[in-house]
């Protein structure tokens, strides 16, 4: 059992005597909340506007999915925990891995923390690219930790999830990777741990694919955020403390004829420096490339050795719809990012826009609606909810979820 407030990565967090629950609403731009509840289809979240805390947060850059996650996850920013994208590349070999390991983290979760002081930890993650970084650290043999994915689902075992196939558990079966009911089943999953295991912190996070295709206000957007709200309904009711954050935010980013509107900047590099001299990374990139195209406003560039990074910043800055060029000590320094896994140069574009390498190496075939992407600056305003009356500064980061969250349920 818990009983002293825990210290992780020099945080610390209170001892929850209700249970702890933070939802990332993956891509919540705060705009889809405002039009849910505007067309009267959230109860829930306007009576958690009444009588607990509303603020607006600051994601950390990139607004990307993972690095947010492992934010909120370790109570830190990407330059402690090491994780900055999707997409890691290796100057030495020449090689991209994929981040998504556990050894690329580079600090404990809160949540291995909580269950290592005694505590008991409940996650759901819909896609399964976050699951292992979120499950580090947690040892399921305790019997105080489940872990699994909605895409997953059916494949848990206790030994590896904490959990025997979660599918026939909560009698559901397992969406496809691109819907909405892939995000309902993590919050039906919560709901149900919730009730028979009782955790003293659940982190239930989803995915944005509903917000990668449609609007605020759209129809489909209305009709996700209404059935989030009836789980948020559920959750607050059966006393939880409750923190509703988001990994990033959500912005159009194509022309007036739908097409994607995208500064490709691998091309531009292979002109100024000769094709192939430099590298441009889009940490964006993950294997469910219906979404995006792999197209967001965030990129790093790994440059020759006898380049001058400050010349080639200062161009690409000039480039219409690229709104901010910094060498790497300015990237780690002003968005505390790990410095050894940013290349020489970080861009960032402007609300409308995307950062592509070459025209040719992107599959826009596979974009079924007109591109909404994010990673930049304009999408780092994001939605940030607790069900008490708390002290809050104006501008919370998303990653003070759990500490807030563990305060709210310590009251
Ligand atoms: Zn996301």
């Amino acid at each position: 059992m818990l009983s002293s407030p825990v210290v992780v990565n020099g945080r610390s967090y209170a001892v929850p005597r209700v249970p702890a629950v933070v939802i990332c609403l993956d891509g919540c731009e705060p705009a889809y909340l405002d039009a849910a509840e505007a067309a009267g289809m959230m109860p829930a979240l306007a009576r958690l506007r009444a009588d607990g805390t509303a603020r607006i947060a600051h994601s950390v850059i990139p607004s990307f999915t993972n690095p947010n996650n492992m934010s909120i996850a370790t109570g830190r920013p990407p330059g402690v925990h090491g994780i900055c994208g999707n997409f890691l590349y290796d100057p030495e070999t020449g090689e991209e891995v994929m981040m998504n390991d556990v050894r690329f983290l580079r600090a404990p979760t809160v949540f291995a923390g909580i269950h290592d002081a005694g505590g008991r930890i409940a996650i759901v993650t819909a896609k399964d690219k976050l699951r292992a970084l979120l499950a580090a650290g947690l040892d399921p043999d305790t019997g105080r930790a489940v872990c699994f994915s909605s895409e997953r689902a059916a494949e848990t075992t206790r030994a590896i999830h904490g959990i025997d196939d979660a599918a026939t558990w909560l009698g559901r079966p397992v969406p496809d990777v691109y819907s909405a009911e892939l995000s309902e089943f993590v919050f039906a999953a919560g709901v149900k741990l919730l009730a028979e295991r009782r955790p003293d912190l659940m982190y239930l996070t989803t995915t944005d694919f509903i917000q990668h295709t449609h609007a605020p206000g759209a129809p489909v957007a209305n009709a996700f955020y209404a059935m989030f709200d009836r789980y948020l309904a559920q959750l607050s009711s059966a006393g939880a403390a409750v923190v509703v954050t988001a990994d990033h935010g959500m912005k159009p980013k194509h022309l007036a004829d739908g097409t994607p509107a995208v500064v490709y900047v691998q091309d531009l590099l292979d002109e100024w420096m000769g094709g192939g001299a430099a590298r441009v990374i889009l940490p964006i990139t993950d294997p469910y490339v219906v979404h995006h195209g792999a197209l967001g406003s965030f990129a790093t560039a790994y440059l020759p050795a006898d380049a001058d990074a400050g010349e080639i910043a200062t161009r690409l800055a000039a480039v219409p719809g690229i709104a901010l060029v910094l060498d790497r000590a300015a990237a780690v320094d002003r968005f505390e990012l790990p410095g050894d896994r940013i290349g020489d140069i970080v861009l960032i574009s402007e609300e409308g826009m995307t950062i592509g390498t070459s025209a040719h190496r992107h599959d826009l075939a596979a974009l079924t609606e007109p591109l909404r992407s994010h990673g930049g600056l304009s999408e780092q305003a994001v939605p940030f909810l607790v069900n008490r009356r708390l002290d809050l500064p104006e501008t919370p980061r998303n990653f003070d979820a759990v500490e807030v969250a563990c305060r709210a349920a310590a009251l």
